[in-house]
């Protein structure tokens, strides 16, 4: 048995597991059924891992199906803002016990339920000065205590690195696989290996890596040009020793669109990110 007085699942767990990773169960959430859960994760911050989050969560919904985004960037949250719903709050609904309560999460105009600590706190800018054991119990509640109802997927976007949010992640929720987030750069790919390299010592499945920002096209002849290494994205891809999924350029309409809070509009009107997760439904 390992060593579970650390663990974010304490005494909601099992403890009948062998390995250490395994060590305490996985946690369910109260309020409704999730099918599969998508962490998306990168290594860096600023690669662009919540935007991808929010592209890959608007493409799911624009096939039809329930999808929830969970907001695991607990100090640098960005979901409410990519979905142009961070004037609106979270319901915060008391149980009978005095004790628990639940969250009814905020939901866009194309069906996404979105739950993140930027919408359950009182003001956007004001920042959390939590340490980690605080962090890990407010996310472990975020998770387990939204009315989620029944979705099929549930995006989280991870905070970036291999540190202990993305441990509570991958040891308490159980993930059916991750995306991983990366921009072409050496520098770069050497720091998300890292987040591959987790995976595999956490046995979390994964999908592939979106090579973000990799180029940007002229406006007048439409040439490709890549701006941070001349490398392709598939070498940068096997480097990390996973598949491609996908390149994306650098999109100034959706940057656009992220500041006037109308990104989910944005992409359900375009095909450009739709082949993102051909590898994600099955
Ligand atoms: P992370 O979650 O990895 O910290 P974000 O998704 O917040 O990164 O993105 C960081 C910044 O880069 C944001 O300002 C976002 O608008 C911008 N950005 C991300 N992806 C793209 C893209 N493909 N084209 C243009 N800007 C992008």
């Amino acid at each position: 048995m390992g060593n579970c007085s650390t663990c974010a699942s304490k005494n909601n767990c099992s403890k009948k597991a062998t390995k250490e990773a395994e060590s305490c169960s996985k946690i369910t959430p109260k309020y409704g059924h999730i099918k599969n859960i998508i962490g998306v994760i990168s290594g860096k911050g600023g690669v662009g891992k919540s935007t991808v989050t929010g592209i890959i969560a608007t493409e799911l919904a624009k096939k039809g199906f329930k999808v929830g985004v969970l907001d695991a960037d607990i100090t640098g949250p960005s979901m409410p803002r990519f979905f142009g719903i961070n004037e609106k709050r979270a319901e915060i609904i008391p149980l009978d016990n005095g004790q628990d309560v639940k969250f009814i999460p905020v939901t866009t105009p194309l069906g996404i339920k979105v739950i993140s600590i930027n919408l359950l706190t009182q003001e956007e800018d004001q920042p959390v000065l939590w340490r980690g054991p605080v962090i890990n119990g407010v996310l472990n509640q975020m998770y387990g205590d939204t009315q989620w109802d029944d979705i099929d997927y549930l995006l989280i976007d991870m905070p970036p690195g291999t540190g202990d949010i993305a441990l509570t992640v991958m040891q308490s929720f159980p993930i059916s696989s991750m995306v991983i987030v990366s921009t072409p750069q050496d520098m770069v790919s050497m720091i998300v290996k890292k987040v591959v390299i987790m995976t595999e010592k956490l046995n979390v499945p994964v999908n592939g890596v979106v090579e973000n920002m990799a180029y940007i096209v002229c406006n007048g002849c439409k040439e490709k040009t890549r701006v941070f290494s001349k490398k392709s994205a598939e070498e940068h891809a096997e480097y990390l020793g996973i598949p491609l999924l996908g390149e994306l350029p650098i999109n100034l309409d959706l940057v656009e669109n992220l500041e006037n809070g109308t990104a989910e509009d944005y992409i359900k009107g375009i095909d450009m990110y739709s082949s993102l997760i051909n590898s994600i439904v099955k």
